[in-house]
């Protein structure tokens, strides 16, 4: 799907501080951090939610998930979780899929 004005992570595709950036794909600090690292990966394409990583094609699919491991080491985690949330009953607020990445302490089980 093509940039939207409205969404916010699109804009910060474009514009935001980048901690990491691939081909396809960006990595941002979350601006209100839950733990010590807390990086959001973001698809440059615009896809609502995580439902439609159907939207994907194998490979990009398969890049997104080297991209989330890479971007870990990047930052400077070894141990670390990796959330998404789906949806206003998952906890989603932002619909641009975006995947979090959290460590820098040991995390409960409650976290996110
Ligand atoms: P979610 O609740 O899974 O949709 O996650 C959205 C995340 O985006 C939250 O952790 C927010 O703290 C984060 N967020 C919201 N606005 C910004 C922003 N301008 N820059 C970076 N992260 C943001
Ligand atoms: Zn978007």
């Amino acid at each position: 799907m093509p940039p939207r004005e409205d969404c916010l992570f699109c804009v910060l595709v474009r514009e935001g501080e980048h901690v990491h950036r691939a081909d396809g794909f960006v990595a941002i600090n979350d601006i209100n951090p839950k733990a010590p690292v807390h990086v959001l990966v973001l698809p440059e394409r615009h896809v609502d939610t995580f439902r439609e990583v159907g939207d994907f094609d194998p490979e990009e699919a398969k890049r997104m998930l080297d991209f989330v491991a890479e971007t870990a080491r990047v930052v400077g985690l070894e141990d670390y979780r990796v959330v998404v949330n789906v949806g206003p009953g998952g906890g989603q607020t932002v619909f641009h899929l975006h995947w979090h990445i959290l460590g820098g302490r040991m995390m409960e089980e409650t976290d996110l």
